[in-house]
């Protein structure tokens, strides 16, 4: 079916609207600033204050919900240069987080706003997101099974997951809400992706930004790394490598799926991390909130007067894509990216199993108990 284009949408609207698509550039119309010019000249200070409301915006409020009142009043021209300077300051900054919170923050924002878009709106974004839906039977949209799993992979929703979906002739039939929010998805990927800079620019930008992107490291700060010297059980050194994957993901500030946070914070329970700790480990999830991440670790927790959730068997982890016991090849350091030969004794089902038979104490609960997997289904693992 051929895309129908938006046509109760006027073009510099819908893009000044959603200044990641193609083409929004052209919202700038005479103005052709350099970088240079978009970092110094004082015509460009109010897009710069602009952006950095927007990241301001995002890193207290990662859901998407604080809007900037100022772009609504601002000329598209100026809301675009707002979002591109936003860019090139997160990309610039030194740690990765800020962006994707930021990436995640604006990603929700459009998905707010396609819930009520017009159907064919929705198609033609679809469209110039490179991810295209068709109309199908009653309130559906399609779309081909390969940009679905692109899309749905990252989302913890059981929900979203392939085999719950309605699928024929090579595409998955889906609501328009869920599209929403499978589009969503595609937007936080790309804005993920920091604007490759030279040095000078970062430079610049450092230079210019510095009292911004110090505030912004508060704003977003990092995961605490584990301490070895925490409570006595408490030895991340002897961690296995799904466990110090799933660490490093998000000290990195990638996303984690469900599956995976949930076994981490039952895995640092059990292992004797603190309740501080935990959350702290949560602290570079692109999606990130305190007041939900306590709430769901104390969930995880306390279960069973304080002996927790136990987390997931190897079979579990390997079923979710979770298992690195061949290595990671993105890891920086050589031992993560080895393949571990403690993972492959025929006896080693459980990740607990590997932690004690390396010297570490786990928190005292029947043996017995250690062997199960359950998730909890509400409340979910951290954010
Ligand atoms: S074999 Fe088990 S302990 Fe080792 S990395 Fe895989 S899931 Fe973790």
């Amino acid at each position: 079916m051929a895309v129908r284009r938006s046509a109760p949408v006027a073009e510099a609207e819908l893009l000044a609207e959603y200044p990641f698509l193609p083409g929004a550039e052209s919202l700038l119309a005479g103005l052709t600033p350099s970088l240079r010019d978009l970092l110094t000249d004082p015509t460009y200070e109010r897009a710069r204050l602009l952006g950095r409301a927007r990241v301001r915006a995002a890193a207290d409020d990662p859901t998407g919900g604080t809007v900037v009142e100022e772009l609504a009043r601002a000329v598209p021209a100026e809301r675009f240069l707002s979002f591109y300077y936003a860019r090139l300051l997160l990309s610039a900054a030194p740690s990765p987080a800020a962006l994707r919170r930021w990436a995640v923050a604006e990603a929700k924002q459009s998905y707010g706003r396609w819930r009520t878009e017009p159907l064919p709106t929705l198609i033609d974004i679809s469209d110039r997101l490179h991810y295209p839906l068709t109309e199908a039977e009653g309130a559906s949209v399609a779309l081909t099974v390969p940009d679905y799993l692109r899309l749905a992979t990252a989302i913890r929703e059981a929900d979203f997951r392939l085999a719950r979906q309605d699928v024929a002739d090579g595409k998955v039939s889906i609501a328009r809400d869920r599209a929403a929010r499978l589009l969503q998805e595609a937007v936080r990927l790309a804005l993920t992706a920091p604007v490759p800079l030279t040095d000078d620019v970062v430079g610049l930008l450092r230079e210019r930004e510095a009292e911004f992107l110090a505030d912004l490291a508060q704003r977003v700060p990092l995961p605490t790394r584990p301490a070895p010297g925490g409570p006595a059980s408490y030895r991340p050194e002897l961690f296995p490598p799904c466990i110090r994957k799933m660490v490093r993901m998000l000290q990195a500030g990638e996303n984690l799926s469900h599956a995976g946070r949930f076994a981490l914070a039952a895995f640092l329970h059990r292992t004797g991390a603190t309740f501080e700790t935990i959350v702290d480990a949560y602290r570079g999830a692109p999606d990130f909130d305190e007041s939900i991440t306590r709430y769901q670790v104390e969930h995880i927790t306390q279960r069973g007067g304080g002996e927790g959730y136990t987390p997931p068997e190897c079979d579990t982890l390997r079923t979710h894509g979770l298992c690195f016991r061949d290595g990671d090849p993105t890891a920086p350091n050589a031992l993560d990216r080895s393949r571990d030969d403690r993972c492959f004794e025929p006896t080693l089902r459980h990740p607990l199993t590997y932690y004690r038979r390396r010297g570490g104490k786990v928190r005292a609960v029947p043996e017995e108990s250690v062997s199960a997997a359950h998730a909890p289904s509400r409340p979910g693992p951290p954010p």
